[in-house]
């Protein structure tokens, strides 16, 4: 069962391809980057062979941070910090970010590089949950999420919440991964999916599971086409999608207008 049969069955969640009670996602999500979060980076690298790297800079072009006034970034679900330290860099001096994550163990990481690479000035921690941020209203210039959205229980909840977060003409980006649709590039990437991937997992970090789920929950995203209509749901405008390496990642666009 796929898209709109599957959210026919009241407080249910996929975790991966297992059908979940929605309470217990979040625990499940929660384990799974306990587990990597040491590791979490180097795992980026290793399973896109850098490529993570590019698509993260798209999203910051996208975001395209101003050089002379301040500017507010929300890096929702932002883990070990990537998004936000892409963006520090790109932007002025008066660019600021804040990295919002349910995972206590990714921050850490996240502090920890954020000291090494002399940005913990500009960059602020905070434990949340994406389904109900603790921010005001109308408080950042942008929000952003990179590979995070998948992970949260209620989509709906969340994207709502980064709307109402933001000001008035700012800009959301959601970076996450999607649907190949290269002939040829689809079967590559089901057998190195499914077969390399977990299997660097427990190489590198002793957990082919979570790695395994992470597989899995990108199968179980909903399509390009789906997840824009959730964007216009949630209130924004301009809503826009556009894909990176053959439909591997894609990156949706709207605004608080
Ligand atoms: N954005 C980072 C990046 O691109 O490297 C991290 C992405 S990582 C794949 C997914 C992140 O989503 C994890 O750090 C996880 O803790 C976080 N997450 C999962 N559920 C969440 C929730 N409900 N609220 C906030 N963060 C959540």
């Amino acid at each position: 069962m796929t898209g709109p049969d599957r959210d026919q069955v009241p407080n249910q969640a996929d975790f991966g391809y297992r059908r979940v009670p929605l309470a217990d996602k979040q625990t499940l999500v929660d384990d799974v980057f306990r587990s990597v979060a040491r590791r979490y980076d180097l795992m980026n690298d290793l399973m896109s062979f850098g490529l993570h790297r590019a698509w993260k800079d798209a999203l910051v072009t996208a975001l395209d941070p101003p050089k002379s006034r301040s500017f507010a970034l929300l890096d929702i679900a932002g883990g070990t910090g990537d998004v936000a330290f892409r963006t520090l860099k790109a932007g002025g001096p008066d660019t600021r970010a804040t990295v919002a994550d349910i995972n206590a163990e990714m921050l850490a990481v996240g502090r920890e590089r954020a000291a090494a690479a002399g940005l913990a000035d500009a960059v602020t921690f905070v434990e949340a949950n994406a389904e109900s941020l603790p921010f005001p209203d109308k408080s950042f210039d942008a929000a952003a999420v990179a590979f995070g959205i998948r992970n949260v229980p209620r989509i709906d909840v969340a994207l709502g919440e980064a709307f109402r977060v933001l000001k008035i003409g700012g800009k959301f980006l959601c970076l996450e991964f999607s649907h190949v649709d290269m002939p040829g590039l689809d079967r590559l990437y089901e057998l190195y999916s499914f077969n390399v991937i977990p299997a660097l997992g427990r190489a590198v970090v002793g957990d082919a599971d979570s790695y395994r789920y992470l597989v899995e929950s990108i199968r179980r995203f909903p399509r390009r086409e789906e997840f824009s209509a959730m964007l216009r749901g949630a209130g924004f405008g301009r809503v826009a999608c556009r894909t990176l390496s053959g439909g591997i990642v894609a990156l949706h666009s709207g605004w608080r207008l």
